[in-house]
């Protein structure tokens, strides 16, 4: 059966594991100098020279061949038994065995221009070890690794690369990766097919998610020419607590898919971190609650629960949201309890969504540093703004915790952009309360940061805004792990 590309980077191909299967691409062997090779990977761009090693799983894949073949220059159409890699210490996801070249080729299917091929850094192999490096995977690539490094000073004096600080590594504070929500469409709830998540973490160095269920989402719907999400009727009891334990598990269910680890504690963060994709199970709002604060410790027990965020798009049992009119005055009492079970428990607080008033009584009653994990400075939001004051900002910075930038194109035209936002926030609250908040895969616009491909390029975003490497290396990681640290211990 003939394959394109377009199925290689949405996993649809996963159906056709064992099968035999046609495809066509550019042929780029290990070593160009050699004459006859049975190794290589077959990329869906053009090798923009010879030198370059592409390191993208969604628009590369490997091949064996059934005998060795001499280095072609023109795209390749091969036959072969496609395999899906699931542990693949490499972060492969297809490899093609016993393959024949076929007569005649067809042009691939090409799924990215050139230019935002380049662009992401993954033709110059620079992704896979720029931020976060993973050390099982340079160990295992050290040659094709140089080879990158040598790329990557070659493109340096177009824009700086971030070189991780030991022991370093990066964490994206809030995402819905791998498109762990269920769908709105009940015709499709939780049977929503998965879609990668470890290999373009790989890609870009993502070494950390905090992967963040949402359990409003059957109450609330898209409203105000999709501008914003709006609850639009109230849940039925019970609803929402069922909605939570299906989402708990389809989180489960992907980080075992994608052989992502979940970290639950200092020690294992510390671990498992710097070797490979990592989640931190999170939730999007506590409607899952339905206001019983000893919810709060099955979650905790049962999911690993490790960092919770009190609202959402539902004004819920536990306080106020930004995109409504206020209910409670802010954090209710209900909220309070909530906050005071997750610093005895140790689970990190999050007051995204939430009102300055909720956000000023939940800091006065967190005993551990509060995250407001995706957002960015206004200094008059709006009604119904998702954005932040200096004083709203300066209120999570006093806990000593983080605020998250997020990439919203509403807010940010660009990578750059968005790094001047986070130059902006650092101005008013410290570099060391500053973080990534991505909401991948949270947005109704695409924004401009769609994939953790990117990670090398936000970097080099916010080395040019001025930051240091080691202050990148606080924003994209370092200070969330202090408030993991201090608040799950
Ligand atoms: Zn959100
Ligand atoms: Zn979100």
């Amino acid at each position: 059966m003939q394959i394109d590309w377009p199925s290689i980077q949405s996993g649809s191909a996963d159906t056709l594991h064992g099968t035999t299967a046609d495809i066509s691409g550019w042929m780029i062997p290990l070593d160009p100098q050699a004459d006859t090779v049975d190794y290589f990977l077959l990329s869906a761009d053009e090798p923009c020279c010879g030198g370059c090693v592409p390191r993208n799983p969604l628009t590369s894949l490997e091949v064996q061949m059934a005998a060795p073949l001499a280095p072609q220059s023109e795209v390749l159409a091969l036959r072969g038994r496609l395999l899906r890699l699931v542990d693949d210490p490499a972060g492969w996801r297809y490899r093609l065995v016993d393959a024949v070249a076929l007569d005649r080729p067809h042009a691939p299917q090409r799924r990215f221009s050139r230019r935002a091929f380049l662009a992401s850094g993954a033709a110059l192999g620079l992704a896979a070890c720029a931020p976060g490096h993973f050390a099982g995977y340079t160990e295992a690539h050290e040659e094709t690794a140089q080879a990158a490094q040598t790329a990557q000073s070659a493109q340096s004096d177009t824009a700086p690369a971030w070189q991780a600080p030991a022991d370093t590594f990066t964490i994206d504070m809030h995402s819905h990766g791998g498109r762990v929500i269920v769908s709105r469409n009940p015709a499709i709830g939780a049977h929503r097919p998965f879609i990668p998540l470890a290999a373009p973490m790989r890609a870009g160095g993502m070494n950390v998610i905090c992967l963040a269920i949402v359990t409003d989402t059957t109450v609330t719907r898209v409203a105000d020419n999709r501008k914003r999400f709006e609850a639009w009727r109230e849940p039925q009891s019970g609803e929402l607590y069922a909605l939570g334990q299906t989402e708990f598990q389809r989180a489960h269910q992907l980080v075992e898919r994608e052989q992502i680890r979940v970290v639950t504690d200092t020690a294992s963060l510390t671990a498992l971190a710097p070797q490979g994709p990592c989640a931190i199970i999170a939730a999007e709002g506590a409607d899952f609650l339905e206001g019983q604060v000893d919810r709060v410790d099955e979650a905790y027990t049962k999911h690993q629960l490790r960092h919770l965020q009190l609202t959402h798009y539902r004004v819920n049992e536990l306080g106020d949201i930004q995109t409504e009119p206020p209910v409670h005055g802010g954090l209710t009492d209900i909220g309070v309890q909530v906050v005071q079970r997750c610093n005895a428990l140790g689970i990190v607080v999050d007051v995204a969504h939430g009102t300055y008033d909720l956000v000023k009584r939940a800091a006065d009653t967190s005993t551990k540093p509060l995250v407001l994990s995706h957002s960015a400075l206004a200094t008059h939001p709006g009604a119904r703004s998702r954005l932040i004051t200096p004083d709203h900002a300066r209120v999570i910075a006093g806990t000593g915790g983080v605020i998250g930038v997020w990439p919203s194109s509403g807010t940010f035209h660009d990578l750059h952009a968005m790094a001047e936002g986070v130059k902006r926030m650092a101005d008013v609250v410290g570099v060391e309360h500053v973080g990534l908040g991505t909401d991948m895969l949270g947005f109704i616009s695409p924004p401009v940061f769609r994939s953790y491909e990117q990670l090398p390029d936000l970097a080099s975003a916010l080395l040019l805004a001025g930051f240091s490497q080691a202050e990148v290396g606080a924003i994209l990681g370092g200070n969330y792990r202090r408030v993991f640290q201090a608040s799950v211990g």
